[in-house]
């Protein structure tokens, strides 16, 4: 496996790869992989002949304040995860790749990225649409892999990818979980041992709520309640957002029905979590 700092050769390794026929699948990342990325490396690699990881912590999705800093990076272990899982070529372009002096064009997806994630992260998905566009040039694959641990990223790129006509699959993965429940995540590094056992309030009170569901709660409002007072048990919590909503448009329901999102933001101390579930009802 390649790692690739700049455009000019990961263009090279895609035109190669595409030269000898071979389908191009993309997973874009921020690094500190884990196994959530890496399941999705190994979907790439299994519908795919030729696998790009992208591993890049994007400025522009942070917002001031924010953890770009601080944000884990360890490319090291990243290329022994993503080599195991099937990547063919890490592209690890450096701020000043992606971003030279005088860069002025940015991606703006309107209505469905100031809900939710956006309410709360102005800019964040911004940041993000931009990159991977950005990205989807530069790589040119033939799909492209992405968690639905991030549910309103993946219908914000979803959108995009409409609205803008771009010639690429998306593929939504499902979320990959610790044993206890714990949705995966590289932020999960910053909890301590008490903070750790707290997180687990947010797919606890996504599991009950199902549960709910399945004994016939279709009341939004009712079980959206309900999982704000869940959550407010844990001391260490503190709520930014539940929202129960349709999974597509993002925009809130009154009764559960249908293809539904319910996407929660928790704050255990300082570090913000999020986790989702989606159901057919
Ligand atoms: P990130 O490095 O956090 O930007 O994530 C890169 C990709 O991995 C995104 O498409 C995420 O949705 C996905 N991802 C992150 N955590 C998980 C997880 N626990 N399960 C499945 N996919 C995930």
């Amino acid at each position: 496996m390649k790692i690739v700092e700049t455009v000019k050769q990961i263009r090279e390794e895609v035109a190669r790869a595409r030269k000898e026929g071979k389908k191009v699948g993309f997973v874009p990342t921020m690094g500190y992989l884990h196994e959530g990325h890496a399941s999705l490396i190994q979907r790439a690699k299994a519908e795919n002949e030729f696998v790009v990881v992208s591993i890049f912590v994007n400025p522009t999705q942070f917002g001031v304040g924010e953890d770009f800093e601080t944000y884990p990076r360890d490319l090291e272990r990243d290329s022994e995860i993503a080599e195991q899982a099937g990547a063919n070529i890490i592209f690890h372009p450096t701020v000043g790749e992606m971003y030279p002096l005088g860069y002025r064009t940015y991606v703006d997806v309107e209505g469905i990225t100031s809900k939710l994630c956006g309410a709360s992260r102005p800019g964040h998905f911004r940041g993000v649409t931009t990159i991977v566009s950005k990205l989807f040039h530069m790589v040119k694959a033939d799909r492209a892999y992405f968690g639905q641990k991030d549910a309103q990223q993946v219908a914000v790129i979803q959108q995009m990818v409409r609205d803008l006509n771009m010639d690429i699959e998306i593929v939504p993965c499902p979320i990959v979980r610790e044993a206890d429940g714990l949705a995966m995540s590289s932020r999960n590094t910053y909890l301590n041992p008490s903070e750790r056992q707290a997180a687990l309030i947010l797919s606890q009170s996504l599991f009950e709520a199902q549960g709910m569901i399945d004994h016939g709660e279709h009341d939004a409002g009712k079980l959206g309640f309900w999982i704000k007072e869940n959550i407010q048990t844990e001391p260490l919590a503190k709520i930014d957002y539940v929202e129960i909503v349709d999974a597509v448009t993002l925009e809130e329901i009154e009764e559960i029905k249908g293809d539904v999102l319910i996407a929660l933001a928790v704050r255990i101390g300082k570090t913000r979590l999020i986790d989702n579930i989606r159901l057919e009802v």
